[in-house]
Order: structure tokens, then sequence, then C-alpha cells
């Protein structure tokens, strides 16, 4: 099948966002049918339907614990978002300044954020609306290119922090070494007041069966004499539901209160009834651990299509590669120099959504032009084969018209 019989087949799939499919939340369908008989009163008795608890029901933050290796006085359990945690955090540094810091607002030089790229487009929206500026950090096989990262932090002390996702990272799939944790937790920084945003948003999601353990950086900042930073967000979104899971916040005891002190005047506490029911649904590591099982089984399939087709139809293409992720939400596909942005055009002829290029960059800028990101989790499998070959067929298109 050539790109034109392809396009006539006036298919209409979205390949845009990563978001669960499905059959993936019905897995939790538990956590709604069963919600009326986990009644309201916590193990200690607290009744979960009233105000309070502002850093969380204290079983849901020890679920916390457990999750991310760390004791239940480390971790806040929060609302449904973990991005939310994070727009918070932000926010909290611009206006009030963090721990014994000023206000960054009232930075007299524009407070700026390192950003690896190919990154999460939605960190780069928090920064953007917030007037943060950013610096792009190229992202190799091992996480941000080190000896770029040392270098700004250690001259620029208008250089706040840096967007982490240290496993299998949003949309390229990579893992940090130690090396770089090990970098970026005991390098000098021209800020005091500088902070890792670890996001720790798919420690859980493996699609091998090798489980790649999260680096523990609140352990390693600590051993470094920097034990104030690191902020680590981490979710149940992709665990259970992705618009009804439990959020964490994990940090130093006194991000913790100052978070704490902060959010407070943002709200009286968080839904204590969903964190109730998450506990009594989930359980513990155990628990969790069975449930991603489930959730890889419903993944890989749609994983191994992609790659499958994207082996079988552009192998031979010179300058064209992808990535094969051992675990998260996304494919990176690298188109040659300036044709991905007409790769997206011609595909949506075709009738397949993807993300503009460009997304995953600060002001969704490629300055090459070669990123594309595919989110794979949501169509059926059926679609996902098909959206591949049409994504293929578009590339090599695009890469046609140029002859
Ligand atoms: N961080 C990353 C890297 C993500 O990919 C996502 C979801 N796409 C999120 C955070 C959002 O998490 P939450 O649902 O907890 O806000």
């Amino acid at each position: 099948m050539n790109y034109d019989d392809f396009a006539r087949l006036g298919l209409s799939i979205d390949m845009t966002r990563g978001k669960p499919a499905p059959e993936q939340l019905d897995l939790s369908r538990g956590l709604i049918d069963e919600a009326g008989t986990v009644g309201h009163l916590s193990r200690d008795g607290i009744d979960c339907r009233n105000y309070g608890h502002l850093l969380g029901l204290p079983e849901a933050r020890e679920l916390g614990a457990e999750l991310l290796g760390l004791s239940p006085s480390q971790v806040a359990a929060a609302g449904n978002s973990s991005l939310e945690l994070m727009h918070d955090a932000l926010s909290f540094a611009m206006l009030f300044g963090l721990p014994g810091g000023e206000p960054w607002r009232k930075s007299a030089k524009e407070v700026a954020f390192l950003c690896p790229v190919p990154g999460y487009d939605r960190h780069f929206a928090i920064c953007e609306a917030l007037g943060i500026r950013m610096i792009a950090v190229p992202l190799g096989d091992d996480g941000p290119d080190m000896d770029f990262v040392e270098a700004q932090v250690a001259a620029d002390p208008s250089i706040k922090g840096i967007w982490c996702t240290p496993l299998y990272s949003n949309p390229t799939g990579t893992i940090y070494s130690e090396d770089v944790v090990r970098r970026l937790a005991s390098m000098p920084t021209a800020a005091p007041d500088f902070r890792l945003f670890w996001d720790d948003a798919y420690r859980f999601h493996h699609l091998t069966e090798r489980r790649h353990a999260s680096p523990d950086i609140v352990g390693a900042t600590l051993k470094s004499g920097y034990p104030d930073r690191a902020l680590v967000f981490a979710s149940l979104s992709k665990v259970t539901l992705a618009g009804g899971g439990v959020a964490f916040l994990a940090s130093s005891p006194r991000n913790i209160d100052w978070w704490q002190r902060h959010v407070s005047v943002r709200t009286i506490g968080p839904d204590k009834l969903n964190q109730l029911r998450h506990v009594r649904f989930l359980r513990d590591r155990a628990g969790l651990e069975r449930l991603m099982e489930r959730h890889r089984a419903l993944l890989r399939p749609k994983f191994d299509a992609v790659a499958a087709t994207f082996e079988a139809m552009l192998a031979d293409a010179r300058g064209v590669s992808w990535s094969t992720p051992q675990g998260g939400y996304f494919v990176s596909l690298y188109t040659p120099d300036g044709l991905a942005k007409r790769t997206v055009a011609l595909a949506a002829e075709a009738g397949i959504v993807l993300t503009p290029a460009g997304a995953a960059f600060p002001y969704r800028i490629d300055s090459r032009d070669t990123h594309l990101r595919i989110a794979p989790s949501f169509p059926s499998l059926a679609d996902i084969e098909l959206a591949a070959k049409g994504i293929a067929l578009s590339l090599r298109r695009a890469i046609d018209e140029r002859k």
C-alpha cells in the first residue's frame, strides 16, 4: 500500500496524548464499584468525609512512602494530579520563594529552568505560563548532557532548576544512568535555592520484564550535602484512573514543611476518601505491581506493533530512527532534518492526528524539525497497527517529496 491508497481509507485515529486506554481504566473498576463499601473511616478512625489532614491520610502517605522507598514523613499524599503539584511548587517559589530564598519574582534577572529535550510539553507550558525562561539541554541515552548542565548551573544564579523525568522519560524513554544522577545530586550551583524537579511519572510503568528501579534522588542529594535539592513527584494516574488517582510529593522535611505552609492557604485538605479507596484497592507495593503487570499485558503489544511496523517500513530510510522504550508511554520518531512538520501534516491528511512537531521542545521550537512524539497507549491494537503504517508512509512520502 502506498501513501495515497492509505489516505483513501479515510481513517480517523488520534495518537496525540499518552492517555490510558479504556481497557486499562477497566482494570481499576474495583475503585468505583467498591467505592461505597470501603466506608469513610481510616485505619486510625479519621473520618475521611471531613476536612483536614493537609499532607494526606496517614495510610496514603505510608503507601506513597513504600512505593517511593522513603519514610512517610518525607511524603505528602495529595489530589489526583502530580502536574498540579509541580505547578503549585513553581508558583509558590515564584510568589514566596523556597525555604531560605527570595521570591523568584523579585530576582533581578528573569529566572530560568534547564529543560532536557525532547521533554514533556506540559512541564514547558508551566514555565511559559509563569514567565520562567527555558534553556534547552540535549538529552542523551543516559540523561541530560551533564557537562553542559554543570557549566550552566555553576555560572548563572538565575538558573533555579531542571526538569528531570529519570525513568522512561516522556517522550524518549530515557533511563538516567547512576553517574548522571550522582552528578545532578552533587553539582555545585550558583543559585543556593536550585531544585531538581524530579518527575517520577513512569516509576511503575515497565514495558519489559525488567523492572528498572528509579534512582533514590532524595538519598543521593542528602549524601551530597544538598538535602533540600530534590522535589519528587509521583502519581497513580496511570496506575488506576488517569483523572482520579492520587499524586505524591516527596522531599526533605524542610521542603515538605514549606509546601504545607503554602498549600494550607490554597486548600483545607485533599480528597481523603479517594486516598482511602486507593489504599484499600492497591494495598501495598506488591498489589500495585500486580496491577501494573496487567497494564503491561495491554500496552506491550501496542508498542511492539509500532516497533515492528517501523522496522519493516523505515529500517532502510536514511536519517530515520526511533526509540524502543523499556517503559513509559511514548515512542520518539526522528525524521531527517526539516521533515517532522511535513510528516505530521501528511499524517493528518491521511487521518492520523499526531502531536504537533516541536511540542516536546521549549517554546515549541525544534530547531532541526526532526522529532515526532508517538503515543500508542490509547487507540486499539488494530488502530495502532494502521496508524504506525500511516506514519511510516507519511514519513516516506515527506522524504520522497524532497528528492
Ligand atoms: N509527568 C509526566 C512526565 C507525564 O507524562 C504525565 C502524564 N502524561 C504527567 C506528569 C501527568 O501526571 P498527573 O496525571 O499525575 O498530573
